[in-house]
């Protein structure tokens, strides 16, 4: 089954889904520390505890989560929203897809954590991001909390993104079934923790045309 983290890794890079689907990595991110620090503020617990979390899942990463902590806003805007649940887990057999939300919130809503923001915007990777949880879970809409900006913003799924998620999730299935998509060299090349296993996988002739 697909994870919606896979959605966003192929936007972000066709191959990178590839990789993390066939050969998952696990590494510590400043997006890991920031959401065990959301979760561990809105549980009514504080800094320590959200370290005690994250440490535990990565171990060697403390200056991972300094760096977050220095950075992470706590918006008021949040004591609007009522959790009714957090971390909570769904999926989809019809479409093969699942994920977790941060929280289910009063009123059928999500919220899911993010980092920086700035525009008033959606990117196409955070809508299609936010389609697939409205997917998964049966909510037609939800939140985003971009943690270092302290902004919070809805979105509302259109049918143009349940649309277009659906042609994402076609391709992502080829690589499910070992589909290994063109190699396009881009920024992200250059601290992509695939880069040596990318550098020696050919691309192949059909994968031009994927
Ligand atoms: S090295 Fe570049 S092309 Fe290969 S998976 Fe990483 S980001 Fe994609």
């Amino acid at each position: 089954m697909l994870r919606v983290s896979d959605v966003t890794s192929f936007i972000t890079c066709p191959r990178l889904a590839y990789f993390r689907i066939h050969h998952w990595v696990e590494r510590a991110t400043e997006y890991h520390a920031a959401r065990e620090i959301y979760l561990s503020l809105r549980k009514g617990y504080g800094y320590e505890w959200a370290f005690e979390r994250f440490s535990t899942l990565f171990p060697e990463s403390e200056d991972v989560f300094r760096a977050a902590a220095s950075k992470f806003r706590m918006s008021d805007e949040l004591e609007g929203l009522q959790p009714v649940a957090w971390e909570v887990h769904f999926e989809s057999e019809r479409l093969g897809l699942r994920g977790v939300v941060d929280e289910v919130l009063e009123g059928d809503r999500f919220l899911v954590v993010m980092l920086t923001k700035n525009s008033e915007e959606f990117t196409f990777r955070e809508r299609m991001r936010l389609a697939a949880l409205c997917a998964i879970s049966g909510m037609d809409g939800g939140y985003a909390y971009y943690a270092y900006d302290g902004k919070l913003m809805f979105y509302s799924a259109s049918r143009r993104d349940r649309y277009n998620l659906l042609r994402l999730l076609e391709k992502l299935r080829r690589i499910e079934k070992g589909f290994l998509p063109e190699r396009k060299e881009s920024e992200r090349c250059e601290f992509c923790e695939y880069r040596e296993s990318c550098e020696t996988k050919p691309s192949t002739f059909l994968s031009r045309f994927f």
